[in-house]
C-alpha cells in the first residue's frame, strides 16, 4: 500500500468521524455555558455591591461544593493553582523539599511546587488512566530512595521527597489504591490534583478527597467555570482552618484592628466569581450527562477508523469526560501532526498532549525517572473538542 494514500485516509477518516459528532463550522475545544441563574446572581453581586471578598455566594459555592464532592471542608480560592499551592504547603512541603508529579501534566502542578521552594520530580504515568503508574513509581523508590526517620529520602539528591500529587487527566481517575499504598509505605503527603476532574468518581467516591487535601479549577475551559477559581478540599478541619485563614491574608478577626499573626496571600475567591459558581454548580449534572453522551458519540465514530481509540474511564471509576482524548496505535504515530494540521485547518480545535514537563526550560533539570509511557502518550494523544453543548446542539434540528 502506498503510505501516502493511507496517512491521508487515515487523517480524513479522523475529521469526518469528529464531525460526525460535532457539526458543521468551527468548533472550539472547550467552551462553557451559561444557561442557568449566571445573570441573576450577578445581578444580586451587583445590587447589593458585595462583589469582592465578602459576600454570601463564597461560603454557599463551599457549601455546595462540599455536598456535591462529600468532602467535609471546602476552601474556595482565586484559582486552581493558589489552591495547589497552599495546599502543598500545609502539607509540610518546605524549600529544597522534592514532590513526586506525573511528567504529563499541565505546568500549574509543577509550578505550584516551585512557589514553595521546591523541586518537582518526575514520574511516569500508565496508559490505562493516563495518570501517574503507582506500580513503576513503588518499584523506582524502592531503588532509588532510603527512609530515615520517618522520611523518604533521595539517595541521588539527598533531599527529603515530602509530598505525592496525582493528577486525574482529563478526568480520568488516577489509580488512587495504588497511589495511598505508595504514600503510605513511602512516607508521602498525598494532595490530589482533582483540577479536571470536578463530577469524577472512584468507586463512587469523588476525586480529591482521598488525600490530606485536594485541589479544584474553575477556570473558564474547566468543566464548570467561575471566571477564574479554585477551591481546596479536606477531611481535616484544622487543615481546613488554617487554608482559610492563610488564604485570607492570615487577618486575626477583630472589628478594627488590623493584626495578620503570619504571612498569608490574597488568594480568596471574590464573590462576584463564587456567584458565576453557584449557578455553574446548579447545571453540573446536565453538563456531566452531556459529556458521557459525547463521549459514546465519539466511541461510536471511532470505532469504524482503524488505528485509533477514544480514552474510556477506568474500570470501578466515572469520569466527567472534560476533555475527550483520542489515542493513535504507536503503528500510526507519525501521522499525528498531519492529524492535527488538518483537523485545525478545518477548523476543528484539537490538541496534543501538554509537552511533558521535563522538556520544558524551566525544569529540565529537575530529577525524574524513566518516563518511557507518558513519552508514548505524548506522541500518540489528541485532545478533541469536548464542550457540553456540542451533543445537544447536533441532536436540535436546524
Ligand atoms: C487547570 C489546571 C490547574 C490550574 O488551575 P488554574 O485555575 O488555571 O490555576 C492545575 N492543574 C491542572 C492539571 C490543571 O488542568
Amino acid at each position: 500500500m502506498n503510505p501516502a494514500i493511507a496517512q491521508s485516509t487515515l487523517t480524513e477518516q479522523i475529521c469526518a468521524a469528529i464531525r460526525s459528532v460535532v457539526g458543521s463550522g468551527p468548533v472550539p475545544l472547550h467552551e462553557p455555558r451559561f444557561a442557568g441563574n449566571e445573570w441573576v446572581y450577578l445581578k444580586e453581586c451587583l445590587d447589593s455591591s458585595y462583589v469582592s471578598s465578602v459576600g454570601k455566594f463564597v461560603d454557599r459555592f463551599e457549601a455546595d461544593l462540599a455536598a456535591f464532592t462529600g468532602a467535609k471542608h471546602v476552601v474556595a480560592v482565586v484559582n486552581g493553582t493558589a489552591a495547589l499551592q497552599v495546599a502543598l504547603g500545609l502539607a509540610g512541603v518546605q524549600r529544597q523539599d522534592e514532590v513526586l508529579i506525573p511528567a504529563l501534566t499541565f505546568v500549574a502542578t509543577a509550578n505550584a511546587v516551585v512557589y514553595c521552594g521546591a523541586i518537582p520530580h518526575f514520574v511516569d504515568s500508565e496508559e490505562r488512566t493516563l495518570g501517574l503508574d503507582p506500580h513503576v513509581l513503588r518499584d523506582y523508590l524502592r531503588s532509588s530512595t532510603d527512609i530515615r526517620g520517618g522520611q523518604c529520602i533521595n539517595r541521588q539528591s539527598g533531599r527529603v521527597i515530602r509530598a505525592l500529587v496525582p493528577m486525574h487527566t482529563f478526568g480520568h481517575p488516577v489509580d488512587i489504591e495504588g497511589v495511598l499504598g505508595v504514600a503510605r509505605d513511602f512516607h508521602l503527603n498525598l494532595v490530589e490534583d482533582a483540577a479536571e476532574s470536578l463530577g469524577s468518581t472512584i468507586q463512587g467516591r469523588h476525586t480529591g478527597t482521598f488525600g490530606l487535601m485536594g485541589t479544584l479549577s474553575f477556570n473558564g475551559n474547566k468543566t464548570i467555570t467561575t471566571g477564574g477559581g479554585g477551591a481546596l478540599l479536606t477531611g481535616n478541619s484544622e487543615l481546613a482552618r488554617h487554608a482559610k485563614h492563610l488564604t485570607t491574608t492570615a487577618k486575626v478577626p477583630h472589628r478594627w484592628e488590623y493584626v495578620h499573626d503570619e504571612i498569608g496571600y490574597n488568594y480568596r475567591l471574590p464573590n462576584i466569581n463564587a456567584a458565576l459558581g453557584c449557578a455553574q454548580l446548579e447545571q453540573l449534572s446536565g453538563l456531566l450527562e452531556a459529556k458521557r453522551r459525547i463521549f459514546g458519540s465519539y466511541q461510536t465514530a471511532f470505532a469504524r477508523v482503524p488505528h485509533v481509540h477514544m480514552v474510556e474511564e477506568p474500570y470501578g471509576c466515572r469520569s466527567n469526560y472534560w476533555l475527550q482524548t483520542l489515542l493513535l496505535d504507536e503503528s500510526v504515530e507519525g501521522q499525528r501532526d498531519a492529524v492535527l494540521t488538518a483537523t485545525n485547518d478545518q477548523g476543528l480545535m484539537t490538541r496534543p498532549a501538554w509537552t511533558l514537563l521535563h522538556r520544558l526550560t524551566a525544569y529540565r533539570t529537575c530529577p525524574k525517572m524513566a518516563l518511557p509511557v507518558a513519552e508514548s502518550l505524548e506522541r500518540r494523544l489528541i485532545n478533541l473538542p469536548s464542550s457540553a453543548h456540542l451533543g445537544a446542539e447536533q441532536s436540535r434540528p436546524s
